[in-house]
């Protein structure tokens, strides 16, 4: 039998370019999935519903929070957000390293749900870049983005629940840093518990 996945939760800042850095694992190995969440918010010009997010009125998330289908949610921003429970579990199961890239009050959530989910924070060096990020991405209003730069300090002060920092100062890196996280945590014995079992017969 093979080992079950792992569960990445990644969080940060917004503008911290988690995204991007998600984006980039994903690409090294057909193993990790990104879990597609779940939003009430409108599409962003560009965005594509079932590849950014599944995009659902305020009715149809109601619906698979009355029918247990979210495996945490949460409102970010005046937005609704959640995680698809069926897409992870079936995925874990299948052994694939399942990434959430959610934020720190859905993170906390999962930590308690899922004790051995592996938690990483990304951020940028310093609140200076964040707000450059988020005011050169020139995809939200001028309140939005103070709205988010506020938001960032509440995020930023979660930092110390995470397993893991990594500071996205070179994405290439950054990239490679968490990968080599995902790495390392499959070696740990928690995680590779089958193979004891095998040794064992
Ligand atoms: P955005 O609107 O920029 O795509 O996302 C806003 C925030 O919502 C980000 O911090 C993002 O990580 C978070 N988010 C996205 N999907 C989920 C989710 O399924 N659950 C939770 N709790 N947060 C999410």
């Amino acid at each position: 039998m093979k080992n079950k996945g792992l569960l990445l939760v990644v969080s940060g800042p917004s503008g911290a370019g988690k995204g991007t850095v998600v984006g980039g694992v994903i690409a090294t190995s057909d193993k990790f999935k990104l879990s597609i969440s779940v939003t009430t918010r409108n599409p962003r010009d560009g965005e594509v519903d079932g590849v950014n997010y599944h995009f659902k009125t305020m009715s149809e998330f109601e619906l698979m929070i009355h029918n247990n289908q979210l495996l945490e949610y949460m409102e970010v921003y005046g937005n609704f957000y959640g995680t698809n429970k069926l897409f992870v579990e079936e995925m874990l199961d299948n052994g694939y390293d399942v990434i959430l890239e959610i934020d720190t009050k859905g993170a906390m959530a999962i930590k308690k749900l899922m004790p051995d989910a592996v938690m990483i924070f990304i951020t940028p060096k310093t609140l200076d870049i964040l707000t450059q990020r988020l005011v050169g991405r020139a995809t939200e209003t001028k309140e939005q983005i103070d709205r988010r730069l506020s938001e960032s300090a509440r995020e930023l002060s979660f930092a110390d629940q995470y397993d893991y920092i990594v500071i996205n100062e070179e994405l290439d890196k950054c990239i490679d840093q968490v990968a080599n996280i995902i790495r390392s945590e499959h070696c740990r014995t928690k995680h590779c518990s089958q193979i004891i079992v095998d040794f064992s017969k």
